[in-house]
């Protein structure tokens, strides 16, 4: 059957208005979802993203980005297309494409929980959904964010009393700077990687309250060893730049913690269930939701989801795509990040 937006070698294109969302081939045209580098990729002659995102989206491939602020439509072609709030980092949008009555909306990454870095995900009807799977499995359902950051201050306090520093593992473009924006510096000083850097400042300068914090020198570690809650990526453990602060204890932030093993996998002393994306229960609600006869899945346990549609009588396919996941993108974040910052 034809559908409103199609996946081709080059990414998910929409013939009615010749662009592309999220291509990873160089377009003419790229509506971009967010700044994440499987989504946002250099190379494409215009881009087009939601206001808040623009300098994120710029940051990343280095050209001129068109902005349009959340909710304006455009004409594009033969289609209408607006850009909504995803929830899953700053600027990150929705995309919804309306061709003669008919609705397709591409989620882009979501997540249905608050977020002081990013406006909060708008529910939207669609005749077509383009969904993320990242976590399509009953086992990924989230705590609530309070309870997961009581117990991460808990950690780094009865670190301190330990004298280790806290050594917190994440993404860092997005995750990093929601926690930023909801750790309590009260508890002590918080520094951070060079590979968090970049994206802190462009979201300061976007007027996003983060907790006071600062790029870690190397004379930081005698200091403050011991007392700092630190920043990173994965990539920096087990580098001759973390090993100055030892002794330390390593928290991860992810939503892949929620099961044991990733968190033994990973060599981390903690595991925190912290994540950007949806989980079951918000993916079915959105399913449901939406209204959509027909779901095309991306990211992840796609084939679990679509199974289950499927088993529920909903019409539901795994779209080829050559977006990575949560995971992928920490590690391909972070090529930089054993090098001193
Ligand atoms: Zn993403
Ligand atoms: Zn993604």
């Amino acid at each position: 059957m034809e559908r409103l937006i199609e996946s081709t070698s080059s990414g998910l294109y929409c013939a009615a208005g010749d662009f592309f969302i999220d291509p990873w081939r160089p377009v003419a045209r790229a509506l971009i979802t967010h700044a994440h580098s499987d989504h946002a990729r250099p190379g494409h002659a215009a881009y087009l993203t939601a206001a808040p995102g623009a300098p994120l989206v710029r940051e990343r491939v280095g050209a001129t980005v068109e902005s349009i602020p959340y909710g304006e439509r455009r004409r594009i072609g033969d289609a209408w297309v607006s850009f909504h709030p995803a929830g899953h980092m700053r600027g990150a949008s929705q995309i919804r494409v309306e061709v003669r009555g008919r609705v397709s909306v591409v989620t882009g990454d979501f997540k249905r929980d608050a977020d002081p870095t990013a406006d909060l995900y708008e529910p939207l009807r669609c005749d077509e959904l383009i969904m993320e799977s990242t976590f399509a499995l009953p086992i990924y359902q989230w705590p609530p964010v309070a309870s997961v950051m009581d117990d991460l201050h808990a950690w780094w306090r009865e670190n301190q009393e330990a004298s280790r520093t806290s050594v917190l593992l994440t993404y860092a473009v997005g995750k990093a700077q929601r926690l930023l924006a909801m750790l309590n510096p009260e508890i002590g000083p918080i520094l951070y990687h060079g590979a968090v850097e970049r994206f802190v400042e462009l979201y300061r300068a976007a007027g996003v309250a983060l907790a006071p914090a600062r790029k870690a020198q190397a004379e930081d570690a005698k200091a403050l060893r011991g007392r700092a809650l630190l920043i990173a990526p994965p990539s920096a453990q087990n580098t001759p730049w973390l090993r100055k602060w030892a002794p330390y204890s390593i928290g991860f932030a992810s939503g892949w913690m929620r099961v044991r093993g990733a968190r033994r996998r990973r060599g981390a002393d903690r595991g925190f269930v912290i994540s950007d994306h949806a989980d079951w229960p918000a993916l079915l609600q959105t399913i449901e939701e939406s209204g959509a006869e027909w779901i095309g899945l991306t990211h992840g346990y796609g084939d679990a989801l679509a199974r289950y549609l499927r088993e529920q009588g909903r019409n539901a396919d795994v779209l080829r795509t050559e977006f990575a996941g949560e995971d992928h993108e920490m590690k391909s974040e972070m090529p930089d990040a054993s090098e001193p910052p």
